[in-house]
């Protein structure tokens, strides 16, 4: 199993994987794999001619690698890149994107959610958030989408306008409200463009961001009473949602979670 990207060294997958491989004593292991982007495909083909049982892909391969793929997913179709490769056995493999089933699983975990219906608003249209545009619809979420980049956010909701002010009101009468851009990835500022004010006890406010310390941002919504969900959640269960397709095992979660906590 491994990762491909380029550059891919970043990547916390190796350490969340190898925690499950060793909590579960199989004889595999989980490698990164830098990749030029003018080699992908060979490099897919190779690795899986090679025996490898599964891969992750990252930026920037995430679109390039459906063209290899003898089958994708719904998942891959909606949202247009696929971060899990899964070999068929047939000399193909099927192409899947795991983000939307970890986004929703991790929100289930920490924050359960009705959302037949219920009004959200989501920050960001890059893509995570086609693959939570996509989770979300499929629970009949109204979405309603802010983005700096307007016409991006059109493709995936209701716009609004991406000003503070104007997040603010659709985040008053919206039960979740995600931030899907890097915002906040860095500092330990709130970043000055997200709703704050209008969450409260009725919101739950959920970052994709991933780092070590919850971001700023949640940190201030749940001092007003939101119910807070981070990113390592989402990480979590989008590596475990792959290792379950590519092994036909069951996930070690909290081996997997303290895997990614070690890094
Ligand atoms: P992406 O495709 O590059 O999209 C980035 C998004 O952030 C776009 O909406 C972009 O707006 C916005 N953005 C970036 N800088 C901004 C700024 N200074 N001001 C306002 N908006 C800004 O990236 P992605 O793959 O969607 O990833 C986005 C974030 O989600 C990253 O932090 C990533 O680590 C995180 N993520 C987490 C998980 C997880 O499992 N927890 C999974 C996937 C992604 P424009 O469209 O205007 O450029």
């Amino acid at each position: 199993m491994g990762v491909i990207g380029w550059p891919v060294n970043h990547s916390l997958s190796p350490s969340m994987h190898n925690a499950a491989v060793r909590a579960l004593d199989l004889d595999w292991a989980y490698l990164t794999f830098p990749i030029h982007p003018d080699r992908v495909a060979d490099a897919v083909r190779g690795l899986f001619a090679a025996g490898c049982s599964g891969l992750n892909v990252t930026i920037p391969h995430k679109q390039a690698v459906i063209d290899c793929c003898s089958s994708v997913s719904l998942a891959v179709e909606a949202i247009g890149a696929a971060n899990t490769l899964i070999p068929d056995g047939d000399g193909g493999m099927t192409g899947d994107n795991t983000d939307a089933e970890g986004f929703l699983r991790a929100l289930d975990e920490a924050a359960p959610l009705d959302l037949d219906g219920a009004e959200v608003l989501m920050i960001g249209a890059g893509g995570a958030a086609r693959a939570v545009a996509f989770a979300l619809r499929g629970r009949g979420a109204h979405l309603r989408v802010a983005n700096r980049t307007e016409e991006k956010a059109a493709a995936l909701g209701e716009v609004v306008p991406f000003t503070r002010r104007d997040m603010e009101d659709a985040a008053a009468s919206a039960a979740l409200v995600v931030n899907t851009t890097s915002l906040g990835m860095g500092s330990d500022v709130i970043p000055a463009e997200l709703p704050l004010d209008s969450l409260g006890a009725s919101t739950v406010a959920y970052d994709l961001v991933y780092r070590s310390e919850p971001t700023p941002w949640l940190v201030a919504a749940a001092l007003q009473g939101a119910l807070v969900v981070d990113g390592a959640g989402m990480l979590l269960h989008q590596g475990a949602a792959a290792f379950r397709q590519w092994t036909g095992v069951e996930p070690p979660l909290d081996a997997m979670r303290a895997g990614l906590r070690s890094r």
